[in-house]
């Protein structure tokens, strides 16, 4: 409405027909006048993953399909901390109960959820041999890069 206001209404006008206070008006008719209008700042923050504008709700800062790859991120600064401050025998006592997690969840699972996953990890294994295997074909490089 006061955006909308047309050049001859004034403050006091326009507050008696919003029920505001006058002051409140005054200040942003003489905001949008200035302006020429109605006007909001664009924002386009950078992805925190890809770096690619974000569009979107002003509190996203983060692509839909970018959330992954942040939680992944998480995960592994997560982890660099714990093994840059626990000791190794912490370390080994908090994978061996990280495993012993795994092991009641995935047995807890039902049958055909555990064949699903199992075929996952299988075709993930299989890729990776054959990763491995393609670099183990390359000649040697030497190890200080030159
Ligand atoms: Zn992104």
């Amino acid at each position: 409405m006061i955006a909308s206001a047309p050049a001859t209404a004034t403050a006091v006008e326009l507050a008696g027909e919003l029920g505001l206070p006058r002051e409140l008006v005054a200040w942003n008719l003489k905001r949008f006048r200035r302006a020429g209008g109605w006007y909001c700042v664009l924002k386009l923050p950078p992805c925190t993953e890809c770096g690619e504008p974000v569009v979107g709700p002003p509190k996203q800062i983060t692509h839909l399909a970018c959330v992954p790859a942040r939680e992944a991120r998480w995960v592994r600064v997560k982890r660099q901390q714990l093994k840059a401050t626990l000791s190794p025998e912490a370390l080994a006592e908090r994978r061996d109960w990280e495993r012993e997690g795994c092991k009641r969840y995935y047995h807890g699972l039902p049958p055909e959820r555990q064949a699903v996953l199992f075929a996952k990890w299988h075709a993930t294994g299989q890729r990776d041999y054959e990763i491995t295997r393609e670099v183990a074909r390359q000649p040697p490089r030497p190890l200080d890069g030159r």
